[in-house]
């Protein structure tokens, strides 16, 4: 499993758009990862008239909750889907073993791993459609070679990436703001059986008896939160930033920072493409996955990713940028997965308001403070996944810790 895992990060970074992918919710790894590798599979067996798919690990505990059969039946019809809670020694905490038949005779079988933010690795082979563009390995590789040429972050991102990566980014911000405008406006309550009424539009709508500015502020970064989140746990269209459970966090600061603040929407393009470098960085040097890590590699990469982009919509330094995501972060170690029933609506919906907020304030610390600061941003992120590794496997998205275990029990 270690020596997998080492083959999986010890690569160069790829493009920010592998950050950001738009699909349906409410999981990137248990729903969009498996959506993909069953059209891959699908696609390189249009002879067999039968499938077969088992899931192992986190998929197989949570899969149920997350939707995950029915993200492989929307793609294969004519599928088997297995949930094997027992298998031990598995090369990734989400692995799918995908078979193909003709006429009852199995005619290939494949392992594919779901890593994270949607994407899959194919065991045995060389990922193909996420190519390796940035010659930098983490963050302090990359900010050596800004202040080498002299060059803002941002152009450092521009000069690396494909001339379409603008493109592709109005493209992800529109699905962003689209999943925040259904959500403030939608009521009713989630599926799934905790019977959890929609609160994004009371949010937005509903102001606090003697609001100030400072809780206006939270309360409709909150709304916007809860509005992409209530969305996922729907099952609707939204953007993995860096994965679907955390896809709260990105739009609700950026949403506000355009609508009620007036920033223009190609300096929020920016900010997207400055959260994405750090959302790269922590994938490519650690891990995206609560299956792997825990909440801190979604919730917190989020949360890291969002203080990044507003310190630079802010016109921060390098160095004020750097600081921004390493306090966003570190705030966030240790932090479980531990989602009720398995879906994911509590703790998840809540907490990507929170952590929207806690961005906001690790930009203002850092502008105060980033020249004292102790720790580099690649410290924390290699303490994000030393900590996730030693993290007991309940509290990894498998429903049996925390406050799934305690709801539970309760019940
Ligand atoms: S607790 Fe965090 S990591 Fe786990 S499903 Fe919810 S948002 Fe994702």
């Amino acid at each position: 499993m270690h020596l997998f895992k080492w083959l999986i990060i010890r690569v160069r970074m790829k493009s920010i758009r592998s950050v950001y992918k738009i699909g349906n919710g409410p999981s990137s790894s248990h729903t969009v990862g498996p959506y993909n590798a069953a059209n891959v599979f699908k696609k390189r067996h249009p002879e067999a008239d039968h499938f077969e798919v088992t899931l192992f690990g986190s998929l197989a505990f949570t899969g149920a909750g997350h939707g995950t059969e029915k993200a492989i039946k929307t793609v294969i019809e004519n599928c088997d889907v297995h949930f094997d809670k027992d298998r031990i020694g598995l090369p990734h905490p989400n692995t799918m073993l995908f078979k193909a038949f003709k006429d009852g005779k199995l005619i290939d079988e494949k392992t594919i791993l779901s890593i994270g933010g949607g994407s899959i690795v194919i065991e045995g082979e060389e990922s193909s459609d996420e190519k390796e563009i940035y010659p930098q390995k983490n963050l302090t590789e990359i900010i050596e070679e800004c202040k080498k040429k002299n060059i803002s972050l941002i152009d450092f991102i521009y000069q690396n990436e494909e001339a379409d990566l603008k493109e592709y980014l109005y493209e992800i911000w529109n699905a962003m703001k689209a999943a925040v405008e259904r959500g403030i406006k939608t009521e009713g309550v989630l599926p799934g059986g905790l019977n959890i009424s929609r609160k994004a539009k009371t949010l937005f709508e509903k102001r606090c008896y003697n609001e100030d500015p400072d809780t206006t502020l939270n309360r409709k970064i909150a709304a916007y939160a809860y509005a992409v989140s209530e969305e996922n746990a729907s099952e609707n269209i939204v953007v993995t930033a860096p994965t679907c459970g955390a896809a709260g966090v990105i739009p609700s600061i950026f949403y506000y920072m355009e609508k009620d603040r007036g920033f223009p929407e190609e300096e929020i393009i920016d900010a997207l493409a400055v959260a994405g470098i750090i959302g790269n960085v922590i994938r490519t040097n650690a891990s995206i996955s609560g299956a792997e890590c825990g909440c801190q590699a979604e919730i917190g990469s989020a949360c890291s990713m969002g203080a990044a982009g507003l310190a630079h919509l802010y016109g921060l330094s390098l160095d004020e940028i750097e600081y921004a995501a390493e306090v966003a972060m570190e705030h966030n170690l240790g932090l479980t997965c531990d989602p009720v029933n398995g879906l994911v609506q509590i703790p998840c919906i809540e907490r990507n308001a929170v952590a929207a907020m806690r961005s906001i304030s690790s930009v203002t610390l850092s502008r105060l403070l980033y020249q004292t600061r102790k720790i580099s941003f690649d410290e924390v992120i290699a303490t994000m996944y030393k900590t996730g590794r030693d993290m007991s496997e309940k509290y990894r998205e498998t429903s049996h810790g925390g406050l799934a275990e305690i709801y539970r029990n309760k019940d």
